[in-house]
């Protein structure tokens, strides 16, 4: 009897891109396919069993995918953290570093409220620029971070390290 997948062996890697040099986990394979999709999310959600969630937070774009359907098992509601310019509403926003330049991310002021339990969700964590600047907004709304959940940690980018020096706990399917 063949062994059975792992949610690492739905995600390919393409070399080059987005740049020359850069391997980038694709994980559209993993979402396509409904075994590994179930498991994933399965498997996102299983260290939160029993705790208290308010909302699950998901980082543009893949998050979203994951956010929603992690937000719809756990039955807690969904907010989008999101690129600058996206959101229509009364926004507060967030500026991070990324290799060349900064980026700014935004979130709905009235999304979150004080005292609720957050879960961000993101497909992958490399520096931990986009999940620290989702951190701060979520804490600048006066919710509380109760874990940042990921599909694909890449240790050596240091995104782990810097998370949980904020305090944060950091809970990934793969490297
Ligand atoms: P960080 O801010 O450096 O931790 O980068 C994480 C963000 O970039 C996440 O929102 C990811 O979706 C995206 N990202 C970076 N590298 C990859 C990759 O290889 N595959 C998919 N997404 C990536």
């Amino acid at each position: 009897k063949p062994a059975q997948k792992t949610v690492k062996d739905y995600i390919r890697t393409i070399p080059d891109f987005p740049h020359d040099g850069i391997l980038f986990r694709d994980v559209t394979t993993l979402f396509a396919d409904p075994r590994g999709f179930r498991m994933c999310v399965d498997q996102l959600l299983a260290p939160y069993a029993g705790m208290r969630i308010d909302k699950v937070v998901g980082l543009e774009a893949r998050g979203f995918i994951l956010g929603g359907a992690v937000a719809h098992q756990l039955s807690t509601g969904f907010v989008p953290v999101r690129k600058k310019g996206k959101l229509p509403g009364q926004t507060i926003s967030q500026a991070y570093t990324l290799e060349y330049g900064e980026a700014v991310v935004e979130v709905h002021d009235d999304a979150l409220q004080p005292g609720e339990a957050v879960l961000i969700v993101d497909d992958l964590l490399a520096t931990g620029g986009t999940a620290e600047a989702g951190i701060r907004l979520i804490e600048r709304l006066g919710a509380r971070v109760v874990g940042c959940a990921f599909v694909v940690d890449l240790p050596d980018l240091g995104g782990r390290k810097k998370l949980e020096a904020m305090g944060m706990d950091v809970h990934a399917l793969c490297a």
